[in-house]
């Protein structure tokens, strides 16, 4: 079977920007949620499928490039990163948006559009602001997520204590009703959803206090969340089961925990690797020195060289960030930025003029072969 070109598919141009993908994307996505197309959900889900997966590719800048350039051709075979693992690190935004709209909605991505069937709860999405630290050796936080759960009066049922849902008198339980219409043709047999029971099959003649009938409630639920050590900014979290109840006995959807890390005033990391500057003063980069520089575990020494450079990078072994996944630590790169000094007093001035008289006749090689190769460029 041939694939739709996914820029046809969201009615798209090739050249369209990031943000005209997304409204394109949003606009159709809403069109087509199987939930608002009862009429046709088989073929609404297919479409759905298919402008989910054309977004999923476009609004990801290194994977439309590749589409751009292969087409089909670029991901047959290894289609990874989707949703649905435990730890969705860096997987496509895509999915993202899709809470965003649907979040709190009746279904969530419960596929099917029939009303009679258990159906799974919606997914929520938590996004969870950590330090620096906490993202590098892990922590459990305790939250409050504002969602929707099983009435435990009635454990769901909706009806009160002591009382049972019944069965709908009016449509017999199954949720629909035939209207039978006279037409210029003869008789014709219209099914309807029913209206005493809204298609649910079952009436509840007592009414749960606690639930209002509904079977759910709101609350605030306090979840521990365990942040594994090595998490990154951006690194996603699923909890299985911890989303919103589910209808007529259907699972709790998932609580997906973004993860996003405050910025740190001596470090920043890529990967599992940590950076931080150390300002040495130019008289430590020329003589050498050994200093006390920060790490993730307290202050280590570090031997500066004599002739250090500004720039120079140093490297601390295993003072990184553990590894998410496997064991070890990334390392801490430190860079030494020597300082020049600025206000000088006259007797400092009068040694450095004299360290320039004798530097003079003692040039520094790289300097002198900077020149000349100014010289061979410009002749002068
Ligand atoms: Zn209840
Ligand atoms: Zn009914």
């Amino acid at each position: 079977m041939s694939k739709k070109d996914y820029y046809e598919l969201l009615g798209v141009s090739k050249s369209a920007s990031e943000d005209e993908i997304k409204k394109a994307f949003r606009k159709l996505a809403r069109k087509y949620h199987p939930d608002v197309n009862r009429d046709n959900p088989k073929e609404a889900e297919i479409k759905f499928k298919e402008i989910n997966e054309a977004y999923e590719v476009l609004s990801d800048p290194q994977r439309r490039a590749q589409y751009d350039q292969f087409g089909h051709a670029a991901f047959d075979g290894a289609r990874g990163g989707g949703p649905g693992g435990d730890f969705g690190f860096g997987a496509s935004g895509g999915f993202s948006d899709i809470f965003d709209m649907f979040f709190g909605g009746q279904s969530g991505f419960g596929f099917g559009g029939r009303q009679s069937g258990p159906e799974k709860g919606a997914d929520l999405r938590y996004d969870l602001e950590i330090a620096f630290e906490e993202a590098a050796f892990g922590i459990e936080k305790e939250v409050q997520i504002p969602r929707t759960e099983e009435c435990v009066t009635c454990k769901g049922s909706g009806a009160a204590p002591g009382t049972h849902p019944e069965t709908c008198p009016q449509c017999k339980g199954t949720g629909q009703v035939q209207v039978m219409q006279n037409t210029p043709f003869g008789r014709m047999v219209n099914v309807k959803t029913c209206e005493r029971c809204h298609g649910e099959g079952k009436i509840v003649p007592n009414p749960c206090r606690d639930c209002h009938g509904r079977g759910k409630v709101r609350t605030k639920r306090k979840i521990k969340i365990k942040v594994p050590a090595g998490v990154d900014n951006g690194s996603r979290l699923r909890m299985a089961h911890e989303g919103e109840a589910g209808t007529r006995g259907g699972p709790p959807g998932d609580l997906y925990v973004y993860i996003f890390v405050k910025s740190h005033k001596l470090f920043s990391r890529e990967g599992s690797e940590v950076i931080c500057e150390v300002p040495i003063s130019f008289v430590q980069a020329s003589l050498g020195d050994e200093i006390d520089v920060p790490t993730l575990d307290g202050k280590v020494k570090l031997r500066i060289p004599e002739g250090t450079q500004s720039g120079t990078i140093f490297r601390l072994k295993d003072k990184g960030i553990p590894h998410l996944r496997g064991n070890g630590r990334g390392d801490q790169h430190v860079r030494v930025k020597v300082l020049t000094p600025q206000k000088l007093s006259e007797r400092q001035r009068s040694l450095l003029q004299e360290f320039a008289k004798l530097d003079g006749e003692n040039v520094n090689p790289e300097q002198k072969n900077f020149f000349k190769k100014v010289k061979d460029v410009f002749g002068v």
